[in-house]
């Protein structure tokens, strides 16, 4: 179990301590309301669009720093009416950079990974090591193919990933994915964090394919990542395409950037959680999907 629990978020901690009822920490009767709001809407949107500040493909004259704002608040009005989800092209839209490597040829892909690979021969340098000693020949290029596919989260969105995998399904009890293994790339130093994910949602007349739940949090994980944020994404990905009655996401990971240096505490994992809806209000439930990840 856990011997270091890392609470930066405020928004996090109601959960933590949830968690820790039974090791006899304090429980808050109820937690606030949803973290979807006007107010905090930049972050949320990242949530979603990350690492995209703004929707890239809807960009035209209808946006501007004085209209996002209005946009985000449609947006809002949208994401908590009962309509049927629709997923806009916005939805998990990488930026800039992102697009532009979706987007490129073959021949830009090759001189993309010329470029970092470049990159990486001045990083063995940098080390003391030569690069051009027998064992390190091709680990610039080893390397840079490596990279891309630690972050090809960034050429995958929501709506490719779920391919239409929503279902009317008239259940209306917990669904739990537990043990969903996630590998990510901490974007402090760019080493792996490596855990288990539990993801839980109680439906509201529409239920996901259960392989799409792995696949979403795949598809954060592929990407430089906190895993606060990881956790988050998920849990609001899953809030906006169900519109369900809640959704829980729970997170356990040891971080190899805290187990390999600074620190080096290799049993220390860190435990972050994200709720929504009756997750969120409503303690009985909340307990209940604890108890059940517990086993
Ligand atoms: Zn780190």
């Amino acid at each position: 179990m856990a011997d270091y629990i890392h609470t930066p978020s405020p928004t996090a901690s109601p959960a933590l301590q949830a968690m820790l009822t039974h090791s006899g920490f304090p429980l808050t009767e109820s937690r606030s309301q949803s973290p979807i709001s006007r107010v905090n809407s930049p972050i949320d949107m990242d949530g979603l669009s990350w690492p995209s500040r703004f929707p890239v493909l809807t960009v035209g004259p209808f946006f501007s720093p004085e209209t996002l704002p209005l946009f985000f608040g449609r947006w809002h009005d949208q994401a908590t009416s009962d309509a049927i989800p629709t997923l806009t092209p916005t939805h998990s839209t990488p930026g800039l950079g992102t697009k532009a490597r979706r987007d490129e040829t073959k021949a830009e892909a090759e001189e993309r990974i010329r470029k970092m690979s470049g990159a990486v021969r001045t990083l063995l340098e940098c080390m003391g090591e030569d690069p051009d000693r027998e064992g390190l020949l091709k680990t610039p290029e080893r390397y840079a193919k490596a990279l891309m596919f630690f972050s090809k989260g960034y050429e995958e969105n929501i709506r490719d990933v779920l391919n239409g995998a929503i279902f009317e399904e008239d259940h209306d009890e917990m669904v739990i994915v537990k043990n969903v293994e996630v590998f990510s790339l901490c974007e402090h130093h760019m080493v792996p964090f490596t855990g288990k994910i539990h993801i839980a949602y109680i439906p509201n007349r529409k239920v996901v394919g259960l392989s799409k739940l792995a696949r979403i949090a795949e598809m954060f994980g592929r990407r430089l990542q906190v895993q606060e944020r990881l956790t988050k994404q998920i849990a609001m990905a899953l809030m906006e395409i169900l519109k369900p009655q809640g959704v829980a996401v729970v997170m356990e990971a040891s971080h190899l950037c805290m187990v390999m240096r600074g620190v080096q505490k290799p049993s220390a994992s860190t435990m972050t959680s994200y709720m929504l809806g009756v997750f969120r209000n409503n303690p009985k439930t909340r307990e209940e999907f604890l108890s059940l990840i517990r086993n």
